[in-house]
């Protein structure tokens, strides 16, 4: 899979992509991550990428010009733009899992108060807001999308097991997870872990799925219904 990112701070990726499995991803060529910086395709002398809102109000929007020359000098009939925005359909793990079937995918992050609608209407397929609340910006939910999408591609993880036991795969949270030691604290590890009996482990991570569900997101148990 290959993803394009349109953003005016293209060093800030580095931290967080420079390490670990998204890393291994990247070296391994499962995901390619490019980064290119919106400001190269500003043709205003002083290269700048905001103006005024038309009709008053504070702040600053990003001018559809170098949005839509970035948009252009990548794009193929491959590729799904996203747009990522608190004025979006709120993203979860089947969004995920859905766009990780892509071949190609670019993400704009905005700043200041967003970007240009005409862009929007005409050039994004779609706009993705990772929660109800506000960013000054769309690096950090770019890297939530790139996380999340690309550690569902087959090799990411050491085996798909992996993320189909997580919690929202299957629309509940996970059971709750212990490693050694048998005791810590003075606190023990619940006995049926220890027990060997596969079919009564299964049995109780499931029942404690369910339960941790009900009790901190009983909304998805209605969406399950
Ligand atoms: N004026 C916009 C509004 O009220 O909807 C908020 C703009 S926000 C300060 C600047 C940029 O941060 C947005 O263009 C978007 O790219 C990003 N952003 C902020 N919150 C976000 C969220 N919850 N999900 C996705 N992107 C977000």
């Amino acid at each position: 899979m290959k993803i394009d990112v349109l953003t005016l701070f293209p060093e800030m990726f580095n931290s967080v992509f420079d390490h670990s499995i998204i890393k291994r991803a990247i070296d391994k060529n499962i995901v390619s991550v490019h980064y290119h910086n919106i400001r190269d395709f500003s043709n205003d002398k002083h290269n700048r990428v905001d103006d005024y809102p038309f009709g008053g109000g504070p702040g600053m929007v990003m001018k559809p010009g170098p949005i839509f020359r970035a948009i252009e000098s990548i794009k193929t009939s491959d590729s799904k733009v996203i747009y990522v925005s608190p004025k979006g359909k709120v993203f979860n793990q089947a969004k995920a899992s859905e766009l990780s079937e892509r071949e190609h995918l670019i993400i704009l992050c905005g700043h200041y108060e967003g970007i240009d609608q005409r862009i929007i209407d005409e050039y994004v397929d779609e706009v993705v807001s990772i929660g109800d609340y506000v960013l000054t910006g769309g690096e950090i939910p770019a890297m939530v999308l790139i996380d999340s999408v690309s550690r569902l591609l087959p090799g990411v993880l050491s085996s798909e097991e992996s993320y189909k036991q997580e919690s929202h795969y299957n629309g509940l949270l996970e059971h709750p997870q212990y490693t050694r030691p048998r005791e810590f604290n003075g606190i023990q590890v619940p006995e049926i872990l220890l027990s060997g009996n596969h079919q009564k482990i299964e049995e109780w991570r499931n029942s404690e799925s369910i339960k941790l569900t009900e009790s901190v997101r009983p909304d998805l148990i209605k969406k399950k219904r």
